[in-house]
C-alpha cells in the first residue's frame, strides 16, 4: 500500500530531514508550513536531493480553516507535526506567543484528524521534557517535568496525546523525545538555519568557524561532570529523519499510544564536541568560559533501549560524522538558504 502523510513544519530543520527520509522511502508527503522560521528553498532542496516533488500548503496550523482545506482536498493516512516554536530562552520572555502556537497547531490538527478519520499521529516532544533528570541515561518512564513555557508546551501536548488516546483506542499516537538534533544532510544541500545569534551549541560553533562570530562562550565550567562542562546527547539529524521513519511504520501496526527517546546514549561534554568539530574542521575554535546559562541542566542523555527494541531504532552516525556534516552545510552556504 502507497502511503501518503501530512507534514507540518517540513520546511525547518528536521522536517526537511524527515521529508528527504520519507520521499526516498516512497511516501508521499503533503507540507503544511507558514515559514514562521524556515524557507522555501529548503523544500526545493529537498525535492532537488530526492527527485521528488512536494504538495505545499504555505499555512498557519493555527488558522483552522485553511488546515481544513488540507484535510478536505487530501487523502492521507497520517501526521507528522513538527510546527512549532522552540527557542527556550524566548518561550521564557513571550509565553504565551508559544503556548498559542504550539497548543492552538496541536488542536487543531488533533481535532481535524479526528473529523477526517486519520488515526496515525507523530508529535515532535524533546529531552527537555525530563527537566533536571534525577538520573541519567534517562528512561521514558522518568517523570516529566518542565522548566520553561517551551518545555511547558510540550508536555501539556503529550498530556492532550494520552488523554486523547485513551479516548481513542483504534488511534496510534507516536510522541518523540528528540535529544539534541545537530549535523546536516551529507550533500551539504539542507540543514540547520538559525535567525539571528544562534542559540544552539553546534551553529554557533559552525558561525564561528566561519568569521561570522568572533568566539563561542562555553556556559560554565563548574558542573559536577568530568571536565566541568555540560553533558548531551547529541544526534545527527539524519538519524533522527531515520526514526520518524521507524516510528512511522510502528504506527501502520495499530501500536496505540507509544513514547520513544530519539538519541545515541552517549552524552558529550561542551568541551568535547569542540574539539571533536575542530578535528572535522581543522580550525581552531577560540572559546571562552562564561557563567552558568540559566535553565541548563548538567547532563542529560538517552536511555535508548526501548527505541532499539521496538523500532529497531539505533543512530548511525557519531560525533565526528556530525561534526563533518554541520561544518558542509555551514561552509555551502555561508548565508543559509538566502544565497540562490
Ligand atoms: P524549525 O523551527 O526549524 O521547524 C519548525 C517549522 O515549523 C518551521 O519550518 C516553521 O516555519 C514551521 N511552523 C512553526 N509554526 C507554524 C505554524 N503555526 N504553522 C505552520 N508552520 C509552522 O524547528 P526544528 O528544529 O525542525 O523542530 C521541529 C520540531 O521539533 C519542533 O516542534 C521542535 O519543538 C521540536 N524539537 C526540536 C529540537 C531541536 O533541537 N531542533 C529538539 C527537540 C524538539
Ligand atoms: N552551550 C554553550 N554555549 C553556547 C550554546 C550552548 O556552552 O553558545 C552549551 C549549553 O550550555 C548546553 C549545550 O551547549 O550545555 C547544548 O546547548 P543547546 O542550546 O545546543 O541545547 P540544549 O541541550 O540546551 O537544548
Amino acid at each position: 500500500m502507497r502511503h501518503c502523510v501530512l507534514v507540518t513544519g517540513g520546511a525547518g530543520y528536521i522536517g526537511s530531514h524527515t521529508l528527504v527520509e520519507l520521499l526516498s522511502n516512497e511516501i508521499e508527503v503533503i507540507v503544511v508550513d507558514n515559514f514562521c522560521n524556515s524557507s522555501k528553498e529548503a523544500l526545493r532542496r529537498v525535492e532537488e536531493i530526492t527527485k521528488k516533488s512536494i504538495k505545499l500548503y504555505p499555512y498557519d496550523c493555527c488558522d483552522k480553516e485553511l488546515l481544513e482545506e488540507v484535510f478536505r482536498q487530501n487523502t492521507f493516512d497520517a501526521v507528522i507535526h513538527f510546527a512549532g516554536y522552540k527557542a527556550v530562552g524566548e518561550s521564557v520572555r513571550v509565553p504565551l506567543k508559544y503556548f498559542r502556537n504550539n497548543l492552538i497547531s496541536t488542536l487543531n490538527l488533533l481535532e481535524l484528524s479526528e473529523k477526517y478519520q486519520v488515526k496515525n499521529f507523530i508529535f515532535s516532544s524533546s529531552a527537555t521534557v525530563y527537566g533536571v533528570p534525577k538520573t541519567v541515561p534517562v528512561s521514558e518512564e522518568s517523570e516529566i517535568f518542565a522548566m520553561s513555557p517551551y518545555g511547558q508546551s510540550k508536555c501539556m501536548i503529550e498530556q492532550m496525546l494520552t488523554s486523547f488516546s485513551k479516548a481513542h483506542s483504534d488511534w496510534n499516537i507516536a510522541i518523540l523525545r528528540y535529544f539534541n538534533p545537530i549535523g546536516a544532510h551529507p550533500s551539504g544541500k539542507i540543514g540547520e538555519e538559525p535567525r539571528g545569534i544562534p542559540n544552539n551549541l553546534l551553529p554557533y560553533i559552525t558561525q564561528v568557524a566561519i568569521g561570522k562570530l568572533p568566539y563561542l562562550t562555553v556556559f560554565g565550567k563548574d558542573y559536577p561532570t568530568e571536565d566541568g562542562t555540560c553533558i548531551r546527547d547529541y544526534i545527527h539529524v539524519c538519524d533522527l529523519a531515520c526514526g520518524h521513519l521507524l516510528a512511522l511504520r510502528k504506527l501502520y501496526t495499530n501500536c496505540g499510544r507509544v513514547v520513544y527517546n530519539l538519541g545515541t546514549g552517549k552524552g558529550y561534554s561542551v568541551l568535547e564536541v569542540i574539539h571533536a568539530f575542530e578535528e572535522a574542521s581543522g580550525l581552531k575554535i577560540p572559546y571562552q568560559i562564561g557563567p552558568r546559562r540559566e535553565g541548563d541542566v548538567p547532563q542529560n542523555f538517552a536511555s535508548v533501549e526501548k527505541a532499539k527494541k521496538e523500532l529497531n531504532f539505533v543512530a548511525k552516525y557519531d560525533l565526528h560524522q556530525m561534526c563533518e556534516d554541520a561544518w558542509r552545510w555551514q561552509q555551502k552556504n555561508p548565508k543559509g538558504y538566502q544565497e540562490e
